[in-house]
């Protein structure tokens, strides 16, 4: 004889049958129920254990032989990073710390890019944006107005992504409860229901990007997205000429890790937002399948400057296709709040909202 327990919809304990009233009852909560509904629910609910499928096929080639002769190989013996360019690019200093320590190292095998997006912000331009940002800036603290604004090191990097497409095909479980209170003589009576709260559909996601190198900060490469993937053109080594390319210091399966991580939050957020009406509301169990999951290997450009100020470097980041830009450098939280004061209170509100935007979107940091 097998015994199954089934449990309490709405606390998780164990449920009893009550063969007087022909029901289920939880001993924990109270609450009775119809063996009919528990029998439906514990279904779909093991049914639904078995569906979640986070796979995704990904595009894994090697570098031909003929491409490994147009490609010249770089190993930083300052930061570790390796780096490749064309075979007419010399590489003098590490596109990555910045230090002249870099040699020439054998191919190690690797992931091939399959698809590239070529600069369109040039080193002229990308000098300009720089001192622009900070000519603009009111808010920057008073070290970078006065003097000089030494740029330390420009570099131009070619930054490793996998780009994962597919639909998010989601089963998720909610606890929801809603109380309401009415009177009884003397008394306030309360009444808690419990409510067992199910979604299903899916979601498509279209060119996700997962930041494939370890070595450049995720905050750096989060800020300066997105990039247009329309305008990516197919990889050839020719198409590095004048710039190194950082090789993927992920393996594509913590790369996979990272694209479930993005995916189960953004699918949990968005049937999260379709419960409403409750008074608390607890997730109980997310499914998800990835349905034609694909992703491939991308390189995408970025600027990096370099700039010390009291003896501190600070990074700016220049996104090399769209000129988006983002910095580590801070902004003057003793000035914003004089001037803040100088305006007046509503158009301080006013103002922390516009900081927060700002800095919610990375322009500010
Ligand atoms: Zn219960
Ligand atoms: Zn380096």
């Amino acid at each position: 004889m097998s015994t199954l327990t089934y449990k309490c919809p709405s606390c998780g304990a164990p449920l009893n049958y009550d063969g007087r009233q022909q029901e289920m009852t939880c001993g924990s909560c109270g609450n009775t129920f119809d063996p009919e509904t528990i029998r439906a629910v514990n279904e779909i609910q093991q049914k639904d254990e078995g569906f979640e499928d986070l796979r995704w096929e990904t595009k894994e080639e090697e570098f031909s032989q003929q491409e490994l002769n147009e490609t010249r190989t770089y190993s930083c013996s300052s930061c570790g990073a390796q780096l490749f360019t064309d075979e007419t690019t010399v590489a003098t200093e590490c596109a990555f710390c910045g230090s002249p320590s870099v040699i020439p190292a054998q191919f190690a095998p690797g992931t091939r890019p399959e698809k590239i997006i070529p600069f369109l912000i040039e080193k002229e331009q990308a000098e300009k944006m720089f001192r622009d940002y900070f000519k603009q800036r009111k808010l920057i603290p008073n070290i970078f107005q006065k003097g000089t604004l030494q740029i330390e090191e420009i570099r131009k990097l070619y930054a490793p992504f996998w780009l994962f497409n597919g639909v998010a095909d989601a089963r998720m479980t909610y606890r929801g409860t809603t109380v309401s209170s009415h009177r009884s003589g003397q008394y306030m009576v309360r009444t808690t229901r419990h409510f067992l709260i199910r979604r299903a559909g899916t979601l498509d996601f279209k060119d996700l990007p997962v930041d494939a190198s370890e070595r450049l900060d995720n905050k750096i490469t989060e800020s300066i997205e997105p990039f247009r993937n329309a305008d990516a053109v197919d990889f050839i080594p020719q198409t590095l000429s004048g710039a190194q390319a950082h090789r993927a210091d992920l393996s594509p399966q913590q790369c996979e890790e990272r694209a479930n991580t993005r995916v189960r939050v953004s699918t949990d957020e968005a049937f999260r937002r379709t419960v409403g009406g409750y008074v608390s509301v607890v997730p109980e169990s997310s499914n998800i399948r990835i349905e034609g999951g694909s992703a491939e290997p991308v390189l995408y450009p970025v600027w990096l400057i370099t700039t010390r100020k009291q003896d501190k470097l600070y990074t700016f980041a220049i996104n090399g296709q769209t000129g988006d830009v983002t910095t580590d450098v801070p902004w003057s939280r003793a000035k914003f709040f004089g001037r803040m004061l100088s305006m007046g209170l509503g158009v301080a509100a006013a103002g922390l909202l516009a900081v927060y935007l700002l800095s919610s979107m990375g322009v500010i940091r």
